[in-house]
């Protein structure tokens, strides 16, 4: 270990009270330190926000945090307020605050308190805050969420699109980009807008070994199926993901009456009992949330044990995020997904109402998710492949974790089931 090293590994137990690196963090960190530009990706839960915070924490001058959720901005200015004794150590800049709270985030900005500040992009925009922003010293900008750039991530956000822009006019200054999304089309996407090729790139592997993957052609014994499921895990946690609110409240319905503790969650609820049952889900109170995908973002349950997807999911990425809620912990964690290919008709309609650049990008996305539900080869490699993964399937970490592995099919069994 040279001084930097045992420097960086003092500041991290200093203020998160880690004693070790989590993955490429110190490698992500020092890259940061270096003023390079920088590109992590990391799925969920890998401990993104610390490589940008410690950085900014040591380094002079502010960060400025792109995030896009107002809700995860504010949790992790409160937790970084909780590591410090100094509450203008970071804060958030947004379209809510008072002129006097505005004045407060200036003021301790220039006297160089603030470590972190974060903005939405839209902010950022705003002529006002730039040029204030420009004559203090920044030290870098970390763009969380980074996939939001491209169209064809999950979420994607215009505004992202300006960031490039604004960044410039800010002068020479390092940009880290972060995303759980590893598909390679939206990283060149994140790199080519943030004009950042150049970047070093820390990538971690995407594997989660003790998920194990299944799909099940859907028939129209799809609900006792489920129950038989749900009662072969008795007592355990688990999420039902069904496509639209209708289905989440059937669903529940239908569990609810065969004796399993369950709850629905959807947009369509109000704000109240939709917090009522996250809570629930969250302090055990139930057993299972049967959920539009507006449930999961920022739940971090550790011992979910089964995913199920009702319908299938419009994307890879998705099925990936929303299976990955279960098994934090690394327990036992068991994915079934439905699958049946008149669902695939049916997301295709819902599409069609879209511009077509947007179509086009959602069959594509679509026919992805329709090749992983028919191979007959190992999911987790199909999986790993699609996020630019080699997945070793005779000796990867969980390569029997999966129906296909474990009980493969002919090829033409698996043909005629898709014919089917
Ligand atoms: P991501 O943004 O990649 O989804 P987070 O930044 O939210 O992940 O971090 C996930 C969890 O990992 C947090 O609870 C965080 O405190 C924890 N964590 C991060 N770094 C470390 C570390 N070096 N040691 C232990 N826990 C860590
Ligand atoms: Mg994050």
């Amino acid at each position: 270990m040279n001084s930097n090293e045992i420097e960086i590994h003092k500041e991290l137990k200093k203020y998160f009270g880690f004693s070790q690196f989590k993955g490429l963090q110190e490698q992500v960190i020092t890259s940061i330190l270096d003023e390079k530009n920088t590109f992590v990706i990391m799925p969920t839960g890998g401990g993104k926000s610390l490589c940008y915070q410690l950085p900014a924490l040591i380094q002079d001058g502010t960060a400025i945090v792109v995030s896009p959720l107002i809700a995860l901005m504010k949790n992790q200015v409160d937790a970084i307020r909780s590591l410090s004794s100094e509450n203008g150590i970071a804060h958030v800049l947004n379209s809510s605050l008072t002129k006097t709270e505005i004045a407060q985030v200036k003021k301790d900005i220039t006297s160089g308190l603030t470590k972190l500040l974060y903005v939405a992009p839209e902010s950022l925009t705003k002529e006002e805050y730039v040029s204030f922003l420009q004559s203090v010293p920044i030290s870098f900008v970390a763009i969380d969420e980074a996939h939001c750039i491209s169209e064809w991530g999950h979420d994607f956000r215009p505004e992202y699109r300006n960031l490039r822009n604004i960044i410039k006019q800010l002068g020479k200054v390092s940009i880290i980009g972060l995303t759980a999304t590893a598909t390679p089309k939206v990283q060149e996407d994140i790199l080519k807008n943030l004009d950042m090729s150049d970047a070093n790139t820390f990538k971690a592997s995407f594997n989660r070994p003790n998920l194990y993957y299944e799909v099940r052609t859907k028939t129209k014994s799809i609900e006792s199926d489920i129950i038989r499921f749900i009662k072969q895990h008795k007592g355990k946690s688990g999420i039902i993901y069904c496509l639209s609110r209708k289905k989440v409240e059937s669903i529940a319905e239908v569990l609810q009456v065969n004796g399993i503790s369950a709850v629905p969650y959807h947009a369509g609820l109000d704000a109240k009992t939709r917090a009522k049952h996250q809570d629930m889900f969250l302090m055990e109170d139930v057993d299972v949330v049967v959920a539009t995908i507006a449930f999961g973002m920022g739940i971090d349950k550790p011992d979910v044990r089964f995913v199920i997807h009702h319908d299938i999911p419009k994307s890879l990425e998705s099925y990936y995020q929303e299976t990955g809620r279960a098994g934090r912990d690394g327990g036992e964690g068991h994915c079934l997904a439905y699958y049946s290919y008149k669902d695939v008709e049916k997301l295709e309609k819902f599409m069609s109402g879209k511009p077509v650049a947007e179509q086009e990008i959602g069959f594509a996305l679509l026919q992805e998710v329709v090749a992983y539900a028919e191979t007959s080869m190992s999911r987790r490699k199909f999986l790993l492949h699609y996020f630019g993964e080699e997945f070793d399937s005779e000796n990867g970490e969980g390569a029997d974790m999966d129906d296909n592995v474990r009980n493969p099919k002919s090829k033409i069994e698996a043909k005629d089931e898709a014919v089917r």
